[in-house]
């Protein structure tokens, strides 16, 4: 049942708004822990392949878990010459984590590992969080000369986003203008197309659409990976400040934006902070959120609806 969970992606795509003359193909691949799909005229299969392909290449960068990946061996074995990939993601992380005074914050490594949501039946002590909130801190990174200072790192909130960013751009150069690209939660869409964003408190559900062109939509919710005890829902999205799963009345952000990372950054740091970030889109170009709140209530930036065409089920 729980694999079920883990398999559905956050944003569904509905159908396209582009008439499309060519017979279509998707191809699926398991990538980052999810569920992946590409959507293309079936003339640019092997482009779909080559995409896929590479996505196996990324997770070799940025997994935290696979002891074969650059990220792993940052982690573990104290290597710090960095890859190109991997030094424009920390760039970004640790500017984006003082811009979210640390809500949003890529050294919350020992909390993922601690918290391990996916397998869990029960949370961990009081001794232990504050244990592994005694290693969190972006201050602790240093990008040059680069060290990590007793921290390590996670990067899931954010490579989905510069992945999706990467095949786009890689599609966009092969002069492929009509592409699917989901990274289980991350959307990236080249065309016109209505995406569904999911009812969290119903995830088969539709509860609003969405019309994006060239644009990718990323959605973080807390009904995919978590566990419940005593009542209680422990979720995958950590709140920095005290070392449990945010609370922040949110039940999931959508965020969309012409840059895959930006969303997927975006979308964290909202689902933490609350609604009073929605003004940190205002940071990146043409950037745009939706909240659903736990009380069901939507919550947007300014002119959402009419930008977006949102419909609301
Ligand atoms: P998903 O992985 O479901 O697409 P998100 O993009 O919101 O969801 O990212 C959640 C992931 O980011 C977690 O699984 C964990 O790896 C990492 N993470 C959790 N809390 C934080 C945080 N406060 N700052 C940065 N990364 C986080
Ligand atoms: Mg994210």
């Amino acid at each position: 049942m729980k694999r079920i969970f883990l398999l559905l992606s956050a944003a569904f795509l509905l159908f396209t708004g582009c008439e499309s003359t060519q017979e279509r193909i998707t191809k699926q691949s398991f990538a980052f822990d999810t569920v992946i799909s590409i959507t293309a005229d079936k003339k640019d299969k092997e482009h779909i392949d080559k995409a896929l392909g590479m996505c196996n290449e990324y997770e070799l960068i940025f997994s935290r878990t696979n002891p074969e990946s650059e990220l792993y061996k940052i982690n573990n074995l104290s290597v710090s010459t960095l890859s190109p990939h991997m030094e424009n993601v920390l760039n970004f992380s640790l500017d984006f984590s003082e811009k979210t005074q640390g809500a949003f914050d890529i050294t919350v490594a020992p909390l993922c590992a601690l918290w391990n949501v996916n397998s869990r039946k029960e949370p961990p002590t009081e001794a232990e969080v504050k244990a592994a909130l005694n290693t969190v801190g972006y201050e602790k990174l240093s990008l040059s000369p680069f060290s990590l200072n007793g921290a390590t790192l996670d990067l899931g909130a954010v490579a989905k986003g510069y992945i999706a960013d990467k095949l786009a751009e890689g599609f966009r150069e092969k002069g492929v203008d009509n592409v699917i690209i989901d990274l289980g939660g991350n959307v990236f869409v080249l065309g016109e197309y209505t995406v569904g964003i999911r009812n969290p408190s119903s995830p088969d559900e539709v509860f609003a659409t969405i019309k994006l062109k060239d644009k990718s939509a990323v959605t973080s919710g807390a009904y995919q990976r978590y566990f419940e005890y005593e009542g209680k829902r422990y979720h995958h999205i950590i709140d920095p400040r005290t070392g449990y799963s945010a609370q922040s009345g949110i039940s999931s952000v959508t965020v969309v934006s012409p840059s895959s990372m930006h969303a997927d950054a975006l979308s964290t740091a909202i689902f933490i902070l609350g609604e009073d970030a929605l003004s940190l889109c205002n940071e990146f170009p043409d950037t745009d959120a939706l909240i659903i709140t736990k009380d069901n209530k939507v919550i947007t930036t300014d002119n959402f609806e009419e930008k977006y065409n949102l419909s609301i089920q």
